[in-house]
């Protein structure tokens, strides 16, 4: 039994709380004219699409020369590519998208608003801001969908000659040729979410904007990219795919090689991540992207110094990965291993060899097992 002063003083309390619940603000409302608020909000939509596009920029800059220098790590996967990505306002959905069309002063004839360093469209002298007239001598009509665009250059590029592009800048018109690139055809996506991961699906890489405002240097997020693309090249995904539904668990198998410092722990893949039969590929999976992921950034060109400092850097944001070993390696253990294969290729670099990472046989002598011997050139 409670002393009854308890029963009353929990009572004034109640009484305390409900008058405080009930009490409005103190302070005179504000006053803002709904024209305000709508310019206001027209200002916010400016500051959101133009980080977006700040996003959408670097990860283009940083994803196409690890997808064209890596083109020999990604065996028969590749696409012929000009470098370049156009956008026309029917693209576009919803009052974001109309403020980001403003921003890059779209209309509804596509034109060029990016162009990766390197690539066949900057060689050609195709500018930002170019609008496309004609592709391979046809005519761009427009208000035409993003596809209608896609399958002209889809028939133009096929030949894998040069195309050429009518195009109008300002008020001149100019003609363009580019050559086609072979490139390894898993498009780098930015996703719109705010946890600081990366994964891929077998097909494209997906970067999310917390991983894109996590990684300041551009070498943290090229290591980051090379790792998903590595995971694509050799082919993890599907191997995972199939173990995890032989293990009776289905869905989308995310990347989890950032998941396990718990930012993202996922549904899916961490409950297929669980089954003995998905879990024991997983560490080897890991290691093999990160190891593989360092000759992307290799060939590419980036310094290696310093490179698998994005391991501390993960570490220092979840110290849980420090020594939490489930189905991946440990921050330790990546940081680790990635400064030995980063000896490696640096000995590869003097002796003037092939930017390829070795491959060991499998132990079972299955061929059919065989990590991507298709990989690599002839
Ligand atoms: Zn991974």
């Amino acid at each position: 039994m409670r002393p009854p002063f308890a029963l009353s003083l929990s009572a004034a309390l109640a009484a305390l709380f409900l008058l405080a619940a009930c009490a409005g603000p103190r302070t005179p409302a504000p006053n803002i004219a709904d024209a305000d608020a709508a310019a206001e909000a027209e200002k916010q939509r400016e500051l959101f699409a133009e980080r977006l596009w700040r996003d959408e920029s670097r990860l283009w800059a940083l994803g196409y020369p690890l997808r064209a220098e890596g083109a020999a790590l990604c065996g028969d996967d590749l696409q012929p590519s000009l470098g370049m990505r156009s956008l026309a306002l029917q693209y576009l959905e919803g009052e974001q998208g109309a403020t980001l069309g403003r921003l890059l002063k779209l209309s509804d004839r596509p034109q060029v608003v990016l162009i990766a360093p390197g690539s066949p469209a900057e060689s050609a002298g195709i500018e930002i801001g170019d609008r496309i007239l004609e592709v391979g001598g046809r005519p761009v009509k427009s208000g035409r969908s993003a596809e209608a665009l896609a399958d002209l250059f889809d028939d133009s590029l096929a030949a894998g000659q040069g195309v050429t592009l009518k195009l109008r800048r300002g008020t001149e018109t100019v003609y363009a040729n580019p050559v086609p690139r072979q490139i390894c055809s898993y498009p780098v996506l930015l996703k719109d979410e705010d946890k600081v991961n990366a994964y891929a699906d077998g097909e494209s890489v997906f970067i999310t904007r917390g991983m894109m405002r996590f990684t300041e240097s551009d070498q943290h997020l090229a290591v980051v990219i090379g790792h998903e693309l590595a995971h694509n090249a050799m082919e993890h995904i599907d191997a995972k795919q199939g173990n995890a539904v032989a293990a009776g668990a289905g869905g989308l198998l995310l990347d989890i090689g950032l998941a396990v410092l718990g930012i993202n722990t996922g549904g899916a893949f961490m409950k297929a991540a669980a089954q003995a039969g998905a879990a024991t590929y997983s560490i080897g999976f890991e290691q093999e992207a990160d190891h593989v992921g360092l000759y992307f950034l290799a060939r590419a060109g980036y310094e290696l110094e310093g490179a698998a400092d994005i391991w501390r850097l993960l570490a220092a944001e979840n110290p849980q990965a420090i020594d939490h070993r489930r189905s991946h390696p440990t921050t330790p253990e990546r940081f680790l291993a990635m400064e030995q294969v980063i000896a490696k290729i640096k000995e590869q670099r003097d002796a003037n060899e092939p930017l390829l990472p070795e491959i060991v046989p499998d132990p079972g002598g299955d061929d059919e097992n065989t990590l991507l011997p298709s990989a690599y050139p002839n």
